[in-house]
């Protein structure tokens, strides 16, 4: 204040009809209306130097952000701090007795704008009281607020609990009752005796929030651990449709390999096996009797091949007929592989031509065997269609030794059919 020009103030003092004190100082413009509390710099309306919509939007965040509830009690609680030092001066100084005390207390602390202090009622021995402020700066701000956003005025709350504290010497309570929309907006405030105090309400609503938060927080963890466990079942689900998918899926292919297989045998034994006679076909008994020759012709063991061709076959056809012949040649088959073991190969590599390969056989030097072979032809009787049919076979067989080459034994024994064919037939040759 000590730059204050005294000289240049000029003050006008309020009249009956003008409730207002006008001063100028240092060429600031200052108005203060004794009527409604209010105080205004450079016809600013503020007591703080701040204009009404620059403090609602310092505060109204504030208590977005905190909660409502949590604003208010935290300014409550700094308002009401050094409020002890408030109610000696008011009494000390101020008015012998609280009640003139405090109304002048609200009077010099309207000048910086808090409103225009009323107490209709004060009883120290019932300890109740009801003190009204008008105008105070903190309705002000937030008149043009929704209802749902504003927070009351917990700074003269804190205030006025502090100095009733003090007044009537044991713990109270002041309820806020605000008036936002009246002409002039207003507070009352309902002062009781009350164990309530707000470092008490600041810590239950502490606590409180804590253990909300402590709920949703658990809520949250439930809430998780039932979607992960509902996940976990979704998976199991699918792993177990899966699996089930993928074992029909496997018996499918399973069955399919099965058929295939068995479509592959089916081929096959059409490819090797001769229809009419089921003897291995010339290209079979070609194949087969060369890989039993390689394995033969590192062994030194003898291996035999016999050609057998049916005599005047072709007659056979003439007299009785194609279907008559075919039957006598299944008979004959019938018999040539009963005579033979499981380890020797029986082709029919021509119409009325038979092959056999012997393994560790020599027919050459030993006749025997294939004499029993021609003779049991020879009486044997074939019944077709009514026909009792006899035929003969001529034979031509070689032997061989630590050979592989088919060709040249085939060769042989077919020169020795030749032979016995020219022989007469009926009859074996071999060499
Ligand atoms: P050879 O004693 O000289 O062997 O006289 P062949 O009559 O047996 O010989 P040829 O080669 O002149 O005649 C063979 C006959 O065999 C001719 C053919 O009609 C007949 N034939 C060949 N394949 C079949 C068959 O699958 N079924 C029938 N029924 N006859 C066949
Ligand atoms: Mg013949
Ligand atoms: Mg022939």
């Amino acid at each position: 204040m000590d730059n204050i020009d005294y000289k240049e103030c000029e003050v006008f003092s309020p009249s009956s009809s003008d409730t207002r004190f006008k001063i100028e100082l240092n060429k600031v413009p200052i108005e203060w209306d004794l009527e409604n509390g209010s105080f205004t710099f450079f016809g600013l309306d503020s007591a703080l130097f701040w204009t009404d919509p620059s403090l609602v939007r310092v505060f109204a965040p504030l208590a977005d952000e905190v909660g409502r509830d949590l604003f208010r009690l935290l300014v409550a609680h700094s308002s009401s701090l050094g409020t002890k030092e408030d109610y000696h001066s008011m009494i000390g100084s101020l008015g012998d007795g609280f009640a003139e005390g405090f109304l002048a207390w609200g009077k010099a602390v309207s000048t910086a704008g808090w409103g225009v202090f009323e107490m209709p009622t004060y009883d120290p021995v019932a300890k109740v009281a009801t003190v009204i402020v008008r105008n105070p700066v903190e309705l002000k701000i937030q008149r043009n607020l929704p209802p749902e956003k504003r927070w009351g005025c917990p700074s003269l709350q804190g205030k006025i609990i502090g100095i009733f504290n003090h007044a009537f010497s044991e713990h109270c309570w002041a309820d806020d009752i605000c008036y936002y929309d009246a002409d002039t907006p207003y507070v009352v405030y309902q002062i009781y005796g009350s164990k309530k105090t707000i470092s008490e309400e600041l810590k239950n609503l502490r606590k409180e929030r804590m253990l909300s938060r402590e709920r949703a927080l658990t809520c949250e963890v439930e809430r998780k651990t039932e979607e992960l466990r509902r996940s976990k079942e979704a998976l199991e689900d699918y792993s177990r449709t899966l699996e089930e998918k993928v074992a029909a899926r496997t018996s499918e292919l399973e069955t399919i390999l099965g058929l295939l297989m068995a479509e592959k045998e089916k081929f096959k034994s059409l490819a090797e096996i001769d229809p009419l006679t089921g003897l291995y076909n010339r290209r079979a008994f070609f194949g087969l009797s060369g890989e039993i020759l390689k394995k033969y012709s590192e062994l030194d063991r003898p291996i035999t091949v016999i050609m057998l061709d049916v005599d005047s076959f072709k007659q056979i056809n003439d007299v009785y007929g194609h279907s008559v012949g075919d039957q006598v040649l299944v008979a004959l088959s019938d018999l040539i592989k009963k005579t033979f073991r499981g380890s020797d190969v029986i082709g029919r590599i021509g119409g009325e031509e038979f092959a056999i390969l012997c393994p560790n056989s020599d027919f050459v030097k030993d006749r025997a065997p294939l004499e029993n072979l021609r003779k049991e032809i020879e009486g044997f009787q074939i019944s077709a269609e009514g026909h009792e049919i006899k035929v003969t076979v001529s034979i031509g067989a070689t032997t061989g030794k630590k050979t592989d080459d088919l060709g040249a034994l085939i060769k042989q024994a077919d020169k020795m059919l030749y032979r016995a064919k020219e022989s007469g037939r009926n009859c074996i040759v071999s060499s």
